[in-house]
């Protein structure tokens, strides 16, 4: 008797064992073109190992689309969002224009809370890939709509007002629609500087601090939030209820500095990008019942960190003063003297007059990216392409059921693993066939 007793037990244990297992949290964390080699530019220039680097299980992933090795942020982001290639520039849809479910999207429908913060604006190729549904990413006047009228995502941090409002007050929209005023309706509280997003109290947050992107985080100004506290807030929320939550944070601009292969901004926003990784494991650790995912959704710019000669001046590097843009706005080029002058103090670097003469021919839309590959070039670092790269990103994971993110994987498996572990799917995926080239 005793013996039917225990195993009636044991099996009320595991059906409770399951149910706990249902609410797994996920904090999600992307870093826009990161791979090894922008983790490992910040970590030497920082003189420190990054806090990603510390997660227990790492793991390596392919990133190509439905048609090509190289992906862009659209398809990569569907990829990692819902285990679908589909085609570069398309959002949640498939190669024919069908719509894909995201993870989050199944999560919602499953009872989370769902939560997204970036440093682009909300319709970006990324953040879109968890809501949206479009054949070309440049669409963000709908996928402003989309986000606004299907809810899917309750915690919303990022730029970009200007998508959510009609051209009547300053907005983009030429269909009349306020989207403020709609997800206002739909319960959402509105934010829109620092004081805001930290007072916000409600369990919906619609908080967009910019007009459009945010500032690159090395000149951004003190009125527009950090992805740190971003993050920060965004747990606050979705934790409060003790409802299961998924996070997607980004860092959106070590991208945008890998295309313009400005050492200095990678740099930073990758170490602002950490930051935001750090809050979340800080979380994780606390809460135990949470998985860290940190991954990258593509390479940017094939960053080499050498360009011969066995060395880098990491001194030099780290005595640089900003990005190239930064630069720019303070020097003109046509002011010669004091331009060669500028490159002393900025970055330590001496210029020839030939050098001189050749960045003096490059167009001014070009000027920014010619002169940050000097630098770097100049500091030691390579780079071979203002592009993205078909080069492999790393996967770092802590928390229940880390230990499944291991070995050489597609960024397709990330998303089946979430969808296994947090026990939200038993849908089979088909199988996808690779890009052809
Ligand atoms: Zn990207």
């Amino acid at each position: 008797m005793f013996g039917v007793r225990a195993k009636f037990l044991s099996i009320l244990l595991v059906i409770f064992l399951s149910v706990v297992a249902l609410s797994l949290n996920i904090i999600y964390l992307v870093g826009d073109g990161m791979s090894f080699n922008q983790l490992l530019l910040a970590s030497i220039l920082e003189g420190r190992v990054l806090t990603t680097m510390t997660l227990p299980y790492t793991a390596i992933t392919t990133t190509y689309s439905y048609d090509s090795w190289v992906t862009d942020s659209a398809p990569a982001g569907t990829a990692l969002f819902s285990g679908f290639k589909t085609l570069n520039r398309a959002i949640g849809v498939f190669p024919n224009g069908e719509p894909i479910t995201s993870i989050f999207e199944i999560a919602k429908n499953g009872g989370y809370k769902i939560g997204l913060a970036v440093t682009c604006r909300v319709t970006h190729a990324t953040p879109a890939s968890v809501y949206g549904h479009v054949s070309n990413r440049d669409d963000e006047l709908t996928l402003a709509k989309q986000l606004a009228e299907s809810g899917t995502v309750d915690v919303v941090f990022g730029g970009g007002w200007q998508w959510f409002l009609p051209t009547a007050n300053g907005g983009r929209r030429t269909d009349g629609m306020n989207l403020i005023e709609l997800m206002k309706q739909k319960g959402y509280e509105y934010v829109n500087s620092i004081d805001g997003l930290k007072s916000a109290s409600s369990d919906k947050v619609l908080g967009l601090f910019a007009a459009s992107h945010l500032e690159p985080v090395s000149s951004r100004p003190s009125s527009q939030p950090t992805l740190d506290l971003m993050t920060t807030k965004a747990l606050e929320i979705l934790s409060k209820s003790g409802e299961p939550f998924m996070l997607m944070v980004e860092g959106s601009q070590i991208d945008w500095e890998a295309h313009s292969n400005d050492f200095y901004g990678v740099w930073k926003e990758t170490v602002e990008f950490d930051n935001a990784v750090k809050v979340a494991l800080e979380f994780a650790k606390k809460d135990g019942n949470t998985l860290v995912i940190v991954t990258g959704d593509h390479e940017t710019g094939g960053l080499s960190l050498s360009k011969g000669g066995y060395s880098v001046n990491v001194e030099l590097a780290r005595k640089a003063k900003g990005t190239t843009q930064m630069f720019l706005s303070q020097y003109n080029i046509s002011d010669k003297e004091k331009f060669v002058q500028g490159l002393k103090d900025w970055y330590g670097i001496s210029i020839s007059d030939a050098e001189y003469e050749t960045l003096r021919k490059v167009s001014s839309s070009n000027l920014r990216r010619e002169l940050a590959r000097f630098v770097s070039e100049k500091v030691g670092f390579g780079w071979t392409t203002w592009d993205h790269t078909a080069a492999p990103v790393p996967v770092y994971a802590f928390g229940p059921g880390a230990q499944y993110f291991v070995g050489f994987m597609d960024n397709t498996d990330i998303p089946k693993l979430i969808l296994k572990l947090t026990g939200l799917s038993t849908i089979k995926f088909p199988v996808v066939s690779a890009a052809g080239n």
